[in-house]
């Protein structure tokens, strides 16, 4: 389907998506120390299930940044502050082995960076870029459940959206202090809206 010019659909000015799917009034303000840079595929970007925009709306310190490629100095400086521990939330798997510092417990407040891509591109992006290999990793011990299920069936069983991936981390790393459990009800309520979108179009559909 041809995307509609962007002037045509009214665009909510705060989230920057049609009105018709505002993400605004889901957004749960959700009190965290850690920083979450969010490194996003392109692909994502224009996906409406994507969970990240309601993350972004939700977390105070939570950057986004778009793209595949990245050159190494501009990479460096999204990934490094002064002050503050980089992590890298990724599992350790023979594809991409995480380096051997990577259990040490943090000393500092930690700068979380996500990959927000389907399996195969971020490992694509892990593998093309040393700097993101080098880094520590977080990885999720058990993760929960998806709610993300029923959109996105054709995603493995046990890999969950990034909203929920972030909040598991974040809960990990901040531990009593952070709540995620409203931002995960909001992020149901989000799952539910774009499956019923998804059957109302079907149901429109003829044959
Ligand atoms: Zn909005």
């Amino acid at each position: 389907m041809p995307a509609s010019p962007a002037s045509s659909r009214p665009v909510c000015p705060r989230c920057l998506r049609p009105l018709a799917t505002c993400l605004c009034a889901l957004a749960r303000p959700t009190p965290h120390r850690t920083e979450v840079l969010v490194l996003q595929h392109p692909q994502e970007q224009r996906q409406a299930k994507n969970s990240v925009a309601l993350l972004r709306l939700s977390l105070a310190r939570c950057e986004v940044v778009v793209g595949e490629r990245f050159d190494d100095a501009a990479l460096r400086a999204l990934l490094h502050r002064p002050g503050w521990e980089t992590r890298l939330l990724y599992p350790d798997v023979p594809a991409a082995p995480a380096p051997a510092a990577s259990h040490a417990a943090p000393m500092a407040p930690v700068r979380l960076v996500v990959i927000d891509a389907t399996w195969r591109k971020s490992l694509r992006l892990l593998l093309e870029h040393p700097l993101l290999a080098a880094l520590p990793r977080l990885s999720l011990d058990a993760p929960a459940p998806t709610r993300y299920r029923v959109i996105r069936a054709a995603r493995r069983a046990d890999q969950v959206s990034t909203l929920e991936a972030t909040v598991q981390a974040l809960a990990a790393l901040e531990g009593q202090s952070f709540d995620g459990a409203p931002l995960l009800d909001a992020f149901g309520s989000f799952v539910a809206a774009v499956a019923a979108r998804q059957r109302s179009r079907t149901e429109a559909e003829p044959g």
